[in-house]
């Protein structure tokens, strides 16, 4: 079994309102105690939030092992960069992590792979963990690209001069699967994940290659996370649609729970 800790993490997208990050948050840290796996020393929860919503989530979650993170960053720490968001200030408000080229982000505003370089090393310059995203569109995988496009948007870890182990988690979420409903099957995950781990190892080291967490994301619910979590190379969870309720959420990491025993 691997030694990775589990990693759950919501993706709330622009969804919900400043009003509800308070409740939300009590109800899931009331409910993650009483699981048997313990957040924090068996897995981790990070709720990324809309930027709006990230100073009172991080209020709401002092005294919790809910982490917080946001659902982008700027390339610089500040300057002329209308509608950006600084990581040093993700820093001084003590949220931790980042995510980095979602495919919403990739497709619908056009982030090419120099701009998440440049916001991926500016988070790392803050100390700050990335969870960085990959993934194929369908004429892509109908194509058999997947693995060279997944190849190329990680080519940027290497142009990145060196990764900080304990601060990257890379989520496979395949374009097709992504609030479609369908999601990839756990072979097909298992598939991409494990061809992940191998360029990790191939172009970083062994500790590069076992340490990295890598999630899933796509379409994931509570019927589905126990399977996908049965694959030796899927380490948790990018979550969006389920992540908005409580009872999805918590749901999800369950269900997995049950598949590593
Ligand atoms: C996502 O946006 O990262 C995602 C995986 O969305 P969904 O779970 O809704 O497919």
């Amino acid at each position: 079994m691997s030694k990775r800790k589990f990693l759950f993490a919501a993706n709330w997208k622009m969804n919900k309102r400043v009003s509800d990050v308070a409740p939300f948050i009590a109800d899931l840290n009331r409910e993650l105690e009483l699981l048997k796996g313990k957040v924090a020393q068996d897995f981790e929860v990070v709720i990324a939030p809309p930027a709006t919503h990230l100073l009172p989530a991080v209020d709401s979650s002092k005294n919790t092992a809910i982490q917080i993170g946001a659902q982008n960053c700027g390339h610089a720490k500040s300057g002329a960069f209308t509608g950006e968001i600084s990581p040093q200030v993700l820093k001084e408000i003590h949220c931790e992590w980042v995510i980095l080229g979602h495919s919403e982000r990739r497709h619908l505003y056009l982030e090419d792979d120099a701009r998440i370089l440049g916001r991926l090393k500016a988070a790392w310059d803050e100390q700050l963990k990335v969870i960085l995203c990959v993934g194929e569109t369908l004429p892509e995988r109908k194509g058999q690209r997947t693995t060279q496009v997944v190849e190329r948007q990680l080519q940027i870890l290497r142009e990145a001069s060196g990764i900080p182990e304990d601060r990257l988690v890379v989520a496979y979420e395949p374009v097709w699967a992504i609030g479609t409903g369908e999601n990839a099957t756990p072979d097909q995950a298992q598939e991409v994940h494990q061809f992940i781990r191998n360029w990790l190892k191939s172009n970083f080291s062994n500790s590069a290659s076992e340490k990295t967490r890598i999630l899933y994301g796509g379409s994931v619910k509570p019927d589905n996370s126990q399977e996908l979590m049965g694959k030796p190379d899927v380490d948790g969870f990018l979550v969006g649609g389920a992540s908005l309720e409580v009872s999805s959420f918590l749901g999800i990491i369950k269900n997995a729970f049950k598949s590593r025993g």
